[in-house]
């Protein structure tokens, strides 16, 4: 699952990543209060990780306009394993065990030798990784930026310290719905208190990221979700989920009110993007050059690089065995499936390079069997 930073591209998943352009913040929308919202803990050294972290992201968007030969995201699946059964999701199992920490890490390091900027670590869901922390800190080991998407379920004050110790930049949670129903356990309801628990003790940068389409059934909830995100000191986004056939679907009414109202929430410079999302809501084609397999790389749980999570199996190389020359192949790739894409996080990091290198080889990947799309 794919996902947001506000200056530089982060995490990836609807439980999924960080987006560049997708974004609402404070300053824009009304406070929704509730009187229930703590200090943080240490706001000191909050302020001041937020500072470094963005001196870092700056460097990384610097980095990826003046190279174009390494990746500057990459969305690494420690456990396939998810806690919950979203019935839009096919992107976990109930039975997969943890990578071993040991193949994690040389992943990471191998991900650090292509010189990827930005690691997010997603699933299945990452916190029943045990060794999560480790993974984290060797990302950061290398002067990476560290991201991770998770449902939040598993989110206590001790587990927030440690993320916080092991050097976690951002987390984005996914949240569906406000009441947990047959479609998604992804609640408000549940997953206030984590939000609090995140408030008081999390120095990383959190999103929260609420969706519309794929059968949840109330639209108006994402609304009551990035006013809560908000009034908490999150950043919130909007989403679009859409059916597991791969096909776009164009939003009803009031899905695309409220996905509307969320998307106007702040205004964004990043005009070119916005006619992206649009396109996406109206199941219209876009026009754009998929970077996937060089700028942007989906490393499974059995350590393949792919182009995204919705077409594994293309190119399907162990990360070890990943190059300068793949990365240099795909960068000039076109890929067939990119007018009616959604997976916005791609799209994200693709424009860094949209206004050079015209793409002059091509690959029409088939569909990936059994692969939710969630559009970020
Ligand atoms: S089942 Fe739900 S929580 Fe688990 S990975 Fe899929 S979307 Fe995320
Ligand atoms: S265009 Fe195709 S390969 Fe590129 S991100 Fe979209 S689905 Fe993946």
């Amino acid at each position: 699952m794919s996902q947001q930073f506000q200056s530089a591209p982060a995490p990836v998943r609807t439980d999924t990543a960080p987006s560049v352009a997708s974004s609402a913040t404070a300053a824009s929308v009304p406070v929704f209060k509730t009187g229930r919202v703590p200090a943080p803990k240490y706001p000191v050294r909050r302020r001041w990780k937020a500072a470094t972290r963005r001196i870092r992201e700056l460097a990384t968007v610097g980095h990826a306009l003046l190279s174009k030969n390494h990746p500057v995201m990459a969305q690494i699946v420690p456990a396939r394993f998810c806690n919950l059964s979203c019935t839009y999701c096919n992107e976990y199992d109930k039975v997969s065990e943890p990578t071993p920490l040991p193949e994690m890490l040389r992943r990471i390091d191998e991900l650090a030798r292509l010189g990827t900027s930005i690691i997010t670590i997603s699933g299945g869901e990452p916190l029943t990784h045990p060794e999560l922390d480790e993974v984290i800190a060797r990302i950061r080991h290398h002067g990476r930026i560290a991201g991770m998407i998770t449902n939040g379920y598993l989110l206590m004050p001790d587990r927030i310290e440690r993320l916080n110790r092991a050097g976690l930049d951002h987390m984005q949670i996914s949240i569906d719905n406000i009441m947990p129903d047959e479609t998604s356990k992804k609640s408000l309801k549940v997953l206030d208190r984590k939000l609090e628990m995140l408030r008081e003790y999390a120095d990383f940068h959190v999103n929260i990221n609420s969706v519309v389409g794929g059968g949840i059934s109330n639209p108006q909830d994402a609304i009551t979700i990035g006013r809560r995100a908000i009034e908490l000191g999150f950043t919130s986004t909007i989403g679009i989920i859409h059916d597991g056939d791969g096909q776009l679907k164009p939003l009803g009414g009031e899905e695309r009110r409220v996905w509307a109202e969320m998307r106007g929430w702040k205004k964004t410079n990043y005009s070119k993007f916005n006619k992206f999302q649009e396109a996406i809501a109206n199941a219209e084609p876009n026009d754009w050059r998929c970077r996937a397999g060089a700028r942007y790389l989906y490393v499974c749980e059995d350590g393949l690089v792919h182009y995204c999570s919705q077409k594994r199996g293309f190119p399907g190389i162990p990360v070890a065995e990943y190059t300068k020359a793949d990365i240099k192949r795909e960068y000039i790739t076109e890929k067939g499936c990119a007018p009616h894409c959604t997976v916005s996080c791609v799209h994200q990091i693709s424009y860094i390079d949209h206004w050079r290198s015209p793409q002059t080889r091509s690959n029409h990947p088939g569909v990936s069997e059994g692969l939710v799309n969630i559009e970020l």
